[in-house]
């Protein structure tokens, strides 16, 4: 298994961690198959989405924040809105590949999105065979 280090250094935030993930593909044996995306921690998600236009993921941003309701959280850590929304957006996400190289499409991108920074994170990649 491989593992991504991440530095954070805002409390929301997303960092495109496509390059890294293309560089463990391209080195695992694995050619065919798939490269599972795991983040594992609680305040904290992955996703994919456009990554040409860096304003689609302030937006998305945005709009995860403007989702939170308005209750009383009962979790004493104070971090609650992190939990929801890692939770809302998951924890792993799956990437085809072939000839050793990650398929996303066209406009897609690999998104670890922090929610309870600044912290030093982490991301788990696991090649499986086709
Ligand atoms: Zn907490």
């Amino acid at each position: 298994m491989d593992r991504i280090q991440l530095q954070t250094s805002r409390r929301r935030e997303l960092l495109d961690i496509t390059s890294f993930v293309a560089e463990a593909v391209a080195a695992s044996p694995v050619a065919e198959g798939v490269c599972h995306i795991f983040v594992p921690h609680t305040t904290a998600a992955v996703f994919i989405n456009e990554g040409a236009d860096p304003a689609v993921g302030e937006d998305i941003l945005e709009a995860l924040a403007a989702m939170l309701p308005k209750i009383p959280f009962k979790h004493m850590e104070g971090n609650a809105d992190a939990h929801v929304l890692a939770s809302l957006v998951g924890s792993s996400v799956t990437v085809p590949v072939s000839e050793g190289t990650l398929k996303l499409g066209t406009w897609q991108a690999i998104f670890f999105l922090e929610l309870d920074g600044p912290r030093r994170r982490e991301v788990w990649l696991s090649s499986l065979r086709a």
